[in-house]
């Protein structure tokens, strides 16, 4: 099972990881936005850690929700109510939980991710962060009807993240920024898709 303690960690090292990965993705973001998606994704995680000692007692979905009210308060752009919306829709799904075994994982993932795609309407294949979470959810649903292990299946779907973040440098933009370039957008990896496997090459990593 993944703990209360474990969803902790796993927020700290989001914000470490957005903070090293800063340039980076903003370099990405340079290429094919506005160039502040690392700025936001720091930013933002780094403020949601400023604000979890008033939370780390509770239950992982009151710490959940918690951070995506910071993402969205703190981040603007597309990605504060996108990554905000994905973690108050999986603290429903967490609800009350002090731990989560992987099929409670993965449906909390669904859930959030869920939320993103009513709130982003991409389609599969619009080169947005969608396009991560969508293999991301598939190879933990085998894992879930393979009954792998919960460590085990992170990692997995750490490497499908991995693929699919690579996957959207071919695709053409549909939404946001990105499509403003057409044909343009084409050839870069998405920023966002960049960040999505961050968390989940981070959340594997914390489950190890
Ligand atoms: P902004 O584009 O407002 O500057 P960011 O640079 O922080 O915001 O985030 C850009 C990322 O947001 C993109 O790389 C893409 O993955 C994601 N994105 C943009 N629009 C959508 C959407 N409609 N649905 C899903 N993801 C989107
Ligand atoms: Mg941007
Ligand atoms: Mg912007």
């Amino acid at each position: 099972t993944l703990s209360k303690q474990q969803v902790l960690e796993w927020l700290l090292r989001c914000a470490e990881v957005f903070t090293r990965e800063r340039d980076v993705l903003t370099q990405l973001d340079t290429e094919i936005g506005d160039g502040d998606h690392g700025l936001n994704m720091s930013r933002g995680f780094n403020k949601v850690v400023e604000k979890l000692p008033a939370v780390a007692d509770q239950d992982i979905g009151t710490i959940l929700k918690n951070t995506g009210m910071t993402l969205l308060s703190s981040v603007g752009g597309a990605s504060g109510p996108l990554f905000g919306t994905f973690f108050i829709r999986a603290a429903q799904a967490a609800n009350a939980k002090q731990s989560l075994d992987l099929a409670e994982l993965q449906q909390v993932i669904q859930e959030g991710v869920a939320g993103v795609a009513m709130r982003g309407k991409a389609e599969p294949g619009d080169k947005t962060l969608c396009d991560v979470w969508w293999p991301v959810l598939e190879s933990l649903g085998q894992s879930v009807q393979q009954q792998r292990g919960l460590p085990q299946a992170l990692q997995q779907a750490a490497v499908r993240a991995e693929q699919a973040a690579l996957a959207t440098i071919p695709m053409q933009a549909r939404k946001g920024r990105a499509s403003y370039l057409g044909e343009r957008s084409i050839g870069h990896q998405d920023p966002g898709a960049t960040s999505v496997m961050l968390m989940m090459k981070t959340l594997a990593a914390v489950a190890e």
